[in-house]
């Protein structure tokens, strides 16, 4: 995935700004109920970083905690003021994912899987896509990353 390092974003406001220091581990669509309660539309997105490549720069973000389409429990992390998600996790191997509709420029992205597609509404189409991952058997993890 080509990627500019560093990357910034921040929420709505601009309360809270963020900095991507280093390479996606990788993007996925996810069409659960969750994901479209979270984002309010169709689907969500996760861009999975390692902890230590996302730097606060500016900002107190607020959290509380969730479970998962899975059961896992799921920190969401989001700007008080606006209500910005911002990432998800730290998850139980350590990595976030970042809401990339929050980077200053999400264009130079694309997701590579799909998940719960079950649950994906029947208007929706997106071209590109390989095989979702939890007919795998591994929720929001594709079998080829750790
Ligand atoms: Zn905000
Ligand atoms: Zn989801």
């Amino acid at each position: 995935m080509p990627f500019v390092i560093p990357s910034e974003g921040g929420c709505q406001c601009g309360e809270i700004r963020y900095r991507l220091i280093g390479e996606p581990i990788f993007l996925t669509v996810c069409h659960c109920t969750d994901c479209k309660h979270q984002s309010g539309s169709a689907f969500g997105m996760s861009l999975r970083m390692r902890k230590a490549d996302v730097e606060l720069l500016q900002g107190a973000p607020k959290q509380w905690t969730t479970r998962s389409d899975n059961g896992n429990p799921k920190i969401c992390v989001f700007c008080s003021s606006c209500g910005t998600r911002l990432w998800h996790g730290p998850g139980p191997l350590g990595n976030l994912s970042v809401k990339p509709g929050t980077l200053d420029d999400p264009s130079q992205l694309a997701p590579r899987y799909e998940g719960w597609t079950k649950r994906k509404l029947p208007w929706l189409r997106i071209e590109g896509l390989e095989a979702s991952f939890e007919e795998q058997g591994s929720s929001h993890r594709p079998a080829s990353a750790s």
